[in-house]
């Protein structure tokens, strides 16, 4: 079982999970370039899966299914207009032989999930490396808690978020701590991935706990204070 980045937008990442030669796609939000992955990998689109409503993560799909008729897509309900199959926050359900964990995500988006499945996080735009969603919902306290929920998972948990913005946040993160080590040592190694033109991600949950600030946060105003922060660096 494998997962592959596939690079849409500027910085949006459709990631394939791949099992015994069927593929997953998780947050298509072009069809073009996951139609050429899956045209070179010559594997069949097993399923679709949504993590929240933005358009940079469902736009594809319908470019998707006229390629790949029936296909199942799974999603929240604020996913309806692509979504064939509404999944609650918090079910699980089997595919591929593997069991995918359902996680509510709100802060983002109302609606957002993350799916869990392998010791592998498909978190949308909830957490990226180094850093976490805006919260357009205004709902700090429901991001907070989801910050929250993320972090109690293993630490060997891989993160698959869905952008390509941890030099920005790492940088982010070190014009309010300058002199931590950490996080110097891996905007090196993440420098060095991205010259190569490989994504920084995965990263784990324990790293996460390591360089997130947002993950270190201890109170909904300090998170708050940070995101405001952010928003405008
Ligand atoms: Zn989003």
């Amino acid at each position: 079982m494998t997962v592959t980045a596939i690079k849409a937008f500027e910085d949006n990442y459709i990631w394939a999970y791949e099992v015994d030669g069927s593929v997953f796609l998780i947050d298509p939000g072009q069809a073009d370039p996951a139609l050429d992955y899956l045209r070179t990998s010559d594997q069949p689109l097993a399923g679709i899966l949504l993590t929240h409503e933005h358009y940079d993560h469902v736009d594809g799909v319908p470019g998707l299914l006229e390629t790949y008729p029936n296909t199942e897509v799974i999603g929240p309900a604020e996913t309806k207009a692509f979504a064939t199959t509404i999944i609650q926050a918090e079910d699980t359900f089997e595919r591929l032989g593997k069991t995918f964990q359902v996680i509510p995500v709100p802060g983002h988006t109302k609606g957002h999930i993350a799916y869990l499945v392998d010791g592998k996080l498909f978190c949308g735009d909830a957490l990226f490396m180094a850093g976490c969603g805006r919260v357009f919902t205004g709902d700090y306290s429901a991001q907070y808690e989801t910050l929250k929920r993320l972090k109690a998972l293993p630490d060997a948990s891989e993160v698959y978020a869905g952008h390509e913005y941890t030099r920005t946040n790492l940088n982010f993160a070190l014009s309010v701590e300058p002199n931590n080590a950490k996080l110097k040592e891996v905007l090196k190694d993440v420098e060095a991935k991205l010259a190569q033109g490989k994504p920084s991600l995965p990263s784990t949950i324990g790293l996460e706990k390591e360089i997130n600030l947002f993950l270190q946060a201890n109170t909904v105003e300090a998170f708050k204070a940070l995101r405001d922060q952010r928003d405008n660096f």
